[in-house]
């Protein structure tokens, strides 16, 4: 969500007259996209903006903005920093051009953010945001032949331990035509595959309009060629969603749905509406009808509460759910949020981290088994580019630089090719496997 924020913010600068330079000590303005998913994210931005005082002390023109949901949560405390001149929430982000111009001429500090968030907009009200998506659009600033497209804003489910409800809004799903019309001018500038974006993509609901006829409509698009989704909610799971990873080949056979824990109990303190084994139960659906998708999930480590036991149920879902990959999270306290404010963050650091490293581990075992089973196939890659490790991997062949890539069910290929196949899709033989990538070679 956040990359196609600042893909969109660059566009639109860019489509205004602003050139990008490659470091803040060349620039008239800098623009900082921020997270407050967790308290690291907000500490990083906090010592970005230490280090541009300094920068500032000898040129005090320059012109800092800071956007995204840490602009919307911390609102005037933000402004009040004395190098920050913008403020501006995620769903002003269209006001941004103009904000950073009156900051030009005035050098007035501004402020553009949602007063009352939970505040649910009327689609009138969001007709802005989504010609600022179509219009700033692109299918190169991140990834060769690779978009992102919202398909919806905000969040309705009030996680506990979660921020994202109070800086990004109600959920409110985009109109499918205008999805539709912004992925059609993706597809004529190049893109072939198209990340469709969401909390919980799973609920996308308008006028009747499921997530699973998005999916229908999306695939009729010429020029697209992968059809990727994240992240889904395991609750309420329409089944329609995986008939469509069958009845479509653009659709890609990957599923990222966060489990959060393994422990019942946490998942209760958690507000997650599922038990262990009910989320189990998804999975199994998921592979009787698409019998090889790969799964990914998320947890949390080190909630409010999380007794040793209860971690080690997060370890066994892990194990039973079988997942291509987890991202693990270290819990981190978010004011504001109903765990920040009811319970207690009672689980030292120092087991956290513990806890953290227990779980990347058996995750390592369970994506190993995952990733050699691929050893001796051949998979079809959408090639990003040149492999930024490829020094490290060891060249098979010294005239070929190291590609990397990704399969539709979202593993990482590095193999040997040429460099021009970037932006393209190559046939991979896979010759040896990592937990984190497989290594191959393009197939003749
Ligand atoms: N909407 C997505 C997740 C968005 S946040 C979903 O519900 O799946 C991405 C991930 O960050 C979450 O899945 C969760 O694992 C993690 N996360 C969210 N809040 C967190 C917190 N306070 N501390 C640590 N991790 C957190
Ligand atoms: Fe946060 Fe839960 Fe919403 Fe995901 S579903 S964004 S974790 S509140």
């Amino acid at each position: 969500m956040n990359k196609l924020d600042s893909n969109l913010v660059a566009n639109s600068f860019a489509q205004a007259g602003f050139d990008l330079v490659d470091s803040p000590i060349d620039a008239d303005v800098v623009l900082v996209n921020t997270c407050s998913v967790r308290g690291h994210a907000e500490e990083r931005v906090m010592s970005l903006l230490g280090h541009l005082k300094h920068i500032k002390k000898t040129r005090k023109e320059l012109v800092v903005a800071v956007f995204g949901c840490m602009a919307q949560r911390c609102k005037d405390a933000l402004l009040k920093h004395e190098v920050v001149n913008i403020v501006c929430g995620p769903l002003q982000i269209p006001e941004l051009v103009n904000l950073v111009n009156n900051a030009l001429d005035h050098t007035k500090k501004q402020k553009s953010v949602s007063e009352n968030i939970r505040h649910k907009p009327l689609p009138q009200d969001l007709v802005g945001l989504d010609d600022f998506e179509q219009n700033n659009d692109s299918a190169e600033n991140s990834l060769p032949a690779q978009a992102f497209v919202r398909v919806m804003h905000g969040c309705d489910n009030f996680c506990s331990y979660c921020v994202v409800p109070y800086v990004r809004g109600p959920e409110v799903s985009r109109p499918p035509e205008k999805i539709i019309e912004q992925i059609k001018k993706l597809a004529d500038t190049g893109a072939k595959q198209i990340t469709l974006l969401g909390q919980t993509v799973n609920s996308y609901s308008y006028n009747g309009a499921s997530f699973a006829d998005l999916l229908y409509d999306v695939s009729k698009i010429d020029g697209i060629e992968w059809i990727k989704f994240v992240t889904c909610y395991p609750k309420n799971f329409d089944e329609r969603i995986f008939q469509a990873m069958v009845d479509l080949p653009k659709v890609c056979r990957y599923l990222h749905i966060p489990a959060q824990s393994g422990s019942d109990r946490i998942l209760k303190a958690m507000n997650r509406h599922y038990t262990a084994d009910e989320y189990l139960a998804i999975l199994d659906r998921a592979r009787q009808i698409v019998p090889d998708i790969a799964i990914a999930g998320d947890f949390i480590v080190g909630f409010c509460g999380e007794t040793d036991e209860d971690f080690q149920k997060s370890a066994e879902l892990i194990r039973k759910a079988q997942y291509k990959n987890s991202f693990i999270f270290k819990y981190s306290t978010r004011p504001g949020t109903r765990a920040d404010e009811k319970l207690i963050d009672d689980v030292p650091m120092e087991i956290k981290k513990q806890r953290n490293i227990e779980l990347l581990a058996v995750q390592e075992k369970v994506s190993e088994e995952w990733n050699k089973s691929f050893i001796g196939k051949t998979v079809k890659v959408l090639v990003e580019g040149v492999s930024k490790k490829s020094h490290l991997d060891g060249v098979d062949n010294e005239k070929l630089p190291q590609l990397i890539g990704r399969t539709a069910g979202d593993c990482i290929v590095v193999f040997d090719g040429a460099a021009d196949l970037a932006g393209g899709f190559a046939d991979v033989k896979i010759t040896r496997a990592s937990a984190l990538t497989l290594f191959g070679q393009a197939a003749d």
